[in-house]
């Protein structure tokens, strides 16, 4: 663990965030695995959209350093609803199978949204159903947060940011991140403020924040002016970056804003390297559950 200290600003990296958990998966993994489980995943792929080839890349190498057995199944871009349902369902009933994903969003023929239902969310590990967005809704340990705002949390506790009675504001709303991330900072006793693309005066209320997230998917929409002295600002964008073609850059202008805060997450180098690694120790999380 760091904390952040009060003389220069700070650059939270990802990346020993995600050694210290990728050291703690493998060995609660190995754990599992001398006791005779070996954490597993069914992984779910359909058609080679590349974005999806490239996290799936990291999936599969994240799961081999972690000890995590991947059953890896690749369908065709025009897999049959039924098909991939019956797949689903399989892996469900499967007790050597403790965790499920596949590559959102599915192929627009497919009834994702009931499909998403199939997942059982004690092996839901990234939070595709709403079984499991109720859970992270009501706070219990029922199911899994979605592995981004989940990474989120996790750079904050590692670089001891305190969030009890501070005031978090999220930019964003969407399911995936937005929400889910202003759920998961109330459970840690934030006062939150979710902001999206309706807020007035966004830069003001942004100003205001002790921890400031963005997750909007604009490129360098938080300028130095959004922001002030001794915040913390987490950064979850991902976006191509129109000033550095074939290059990427997050939603904070993170040159000009890093001098005037107390400590920023750079992209990329940030959350995104950590992602990867919770869904590892959610799945390590399932296979515990399931042990038991
Ligand atoms: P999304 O579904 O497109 O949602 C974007 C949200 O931002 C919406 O709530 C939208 O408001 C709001 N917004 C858009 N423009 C805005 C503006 N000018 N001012 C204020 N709010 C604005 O995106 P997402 O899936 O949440 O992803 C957000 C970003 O995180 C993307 O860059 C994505 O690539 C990245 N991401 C990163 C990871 C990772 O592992 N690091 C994982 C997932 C996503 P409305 O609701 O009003 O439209």
């Amino acid at each position: 663990m760091e904390v952040i200290t009060e003389n220069q600003p700070q650059e939270l990296r990802g990346k020993q965030v995600a050694a210290a958990i990728m050291e703690d998966n493998l060995c609660r993994a190995e754990k599992l695995t001398a006791a005779g489980h070996q954490p597993t995943l069914a992984l779910f792929r359909l058609g080679e959209r590349p974005d999806d080839v490239f996290y799936e890349g990291s999936i599969l190498r994240h799961c081999e350093r972690a000890g995590i057995k991947v059953l890896h199944t690749v369908l065709p871009e025009d897999c049959p609803d039924a098909e991939f349902a019956a797949r689903l369902i399989a892996a469900a009933n499967d007790n050597g199978i403790d965790a499920m994903f596949f590559f959102s969003p599915l192929p627009r023929h497919l009834d994702e949204p009931k499909l998403r239902e199939l997942i059982p969310a004690a092996k839901d590990v990234d939070c595709l159903s709403k079984a499991s967005a109720a859970s992270v809704f009501c706070g219990d340990d029922e199911g899994f947060a979605p592995c981004t705002p989940a990474a989120v949390m996790e750079m904050l506790k590692y670089y001891q940011v305190p969030l009890a009675g501070k005031k978090a504001v999220v930019l964003g709303r969407s399911l995936v991140v937005g929400k889910p991330l202003a759920m998961l900072l109330l459970n840690e006793n934030a006062t939150v403020t979710i902001c999206h693309s309706r807020t007035e005066n966004l830069p003001a209320v942004c100003r205001e924040a002790d921890v400031l997230l963005a997750a909007v998917g604009r490129a360098r929409l938080v300028k130095e002016d959004w922001v002030s002295a001794g915040q913390v600002i987490i950064d979850v964008g991902v976006n191509a970056d129109p000033e550095n073609p074939g290059k990427m850059c997050g939603d904070v202008d993170y040159a000009n804003v890093l001098p005037k805060v107390a400590a920023a997450t750079p992209v990329p180098g940030g959350v995104g390297l950590v992602t990867t690694a919770i869904l590892c120790r959610h799945i390590i999380e399932a296979a515990e559950k399931a042990a038991k």
